[in-house]
């Protein structure tokens, strides 16, 4: 990954282990303006190498042991820790079969050696456009577990990220985990990205579709294609009605290109975004269909 400058080195900085969510806490206390917690190191090391951030403080939470947790309770949900990784995630039976848009999505996330380190709380709160799991935890209503001098607070993943690299987040708070409520049964889902060679995704899409008193229940969001993940209601609205049939699903995907607001840049022009957004969804959606 790279932004385009000549940096290769890091910058000087005071290295941090934390043991303790305690003690992480602490740390930020003193050094909170001018510390950034790393959790994998994928991202931030490659930011600092490219002079984005020069945090003079890291504070490495890899080895506090109760953000290693990765716990599914019935009725409650899934907990998922700030060092729990991709690979742990990719490999977990209950993600695969519960929560089938989010295992979708982190086992396309990059390649085994960044699935390795990368964490799925580091991918939310890098908050970069392109990110492929918060369009997932949004589908999903998750949220973020944050922790501070001040005490706990919870802030849905859908108003944690509130714009390219900007979180939700206090200089003296961390993110402790995510919370994903439990799945109502028979709950399916669909992740879907095009890359076109890219090391990120142009467009994504991820589906959620549950049965609640009877009624189908979709939740439709789209990555890659604006500054933050967006949901189009009224592609859920069309999902909604009706027979889950290829009209559906065409409808939903037409209406979705019609009402998705995509940017321009240097990947894509918002016209050819608009054209991924339906494809994608067709993609997604006819999965869900033949499922
Ligand atoms: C080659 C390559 C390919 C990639 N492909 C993809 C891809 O296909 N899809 C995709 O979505 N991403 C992709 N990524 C991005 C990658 O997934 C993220 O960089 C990674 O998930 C970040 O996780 P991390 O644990 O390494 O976070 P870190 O690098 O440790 O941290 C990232 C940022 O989050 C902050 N942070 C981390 N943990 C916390 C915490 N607990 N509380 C508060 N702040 C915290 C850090 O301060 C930093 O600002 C790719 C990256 C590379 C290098």
């Amino acid at each position: 990954m790279s932004f385009g400058s000549p940096y290769l080195t890091l910058p000087d900085f005071t290295y941090h282990r934390a043991s303790t969510v305690e003690e992480v806490i602490a740390l930020l206390k003193e050094h909170g303006d001018e510390a950034k917690v790393m959790a994998g190191g994928v991202g931030l090391i490659a930011f600092m190498k490219e002079r984005l951030m020069s945090p003079a403080h890291i504070i490495d939470v890899k080895g506090v042991e109760e953000l290693r947790q990765l716990r599914y309770a019935p009725g409650k949900g899934l907990s998922v820790g700030a060092s729990v990784t991709y690979e742990e995630l990719a490999s977990s039976e209950v993600l695969k079969e519960k929560y089938t848009v989010l295992h979708e999505a982190v086992s396309r996330t990059g390649d085994p050696m960044i699935r390795a380190r990368a964490t799925l709380v580091g991918n939310v709160c890098e908050a970069i456009p392109w990110i492929d799991s918060a369009p997932a935890l949004i589908s999903l209503d998750a949220s973020v577990e944050i922790a501070g001098a001040r005490g706990k607070r919870t802030v849905p993943v859908a108003g944690f990220i509130r714009g390219p690299v900007d979180i939700d987040l206090e200089s003296d708070e961390f993110v402790t985990g995510i919370q994903i409520p439990d799945a109502v049964r028979g709950t399916r889902g669909a992740f879907e990205k095009f890359t076109g060679g890219s090391e990120f995704a142009v467009a994504s899409v991820a589906v959620t579709l549950a049965s609640e008193n009877k009624r189908r229940r979709a939740r439709v969001v789209f990555g890659s294609v604006n500054s933050t993940p967006v949901r189009c209601t009224e592609a859920e609205k069309a999902l909604e009605e009706g027979e889950f049939t290829q009209a559906t699903i065409r409808r939903a995907a037409k209406v979705a290109a019609e009402s998705v607001e995509c940017v321009s840049d240097v990947l894509a022009s918002s016209e050819y975004r608009k054209h991924l957004v339906e494809v994608v969804t067709l993609q997604a959606l006819w999965r869900l269909l033949q499922n």
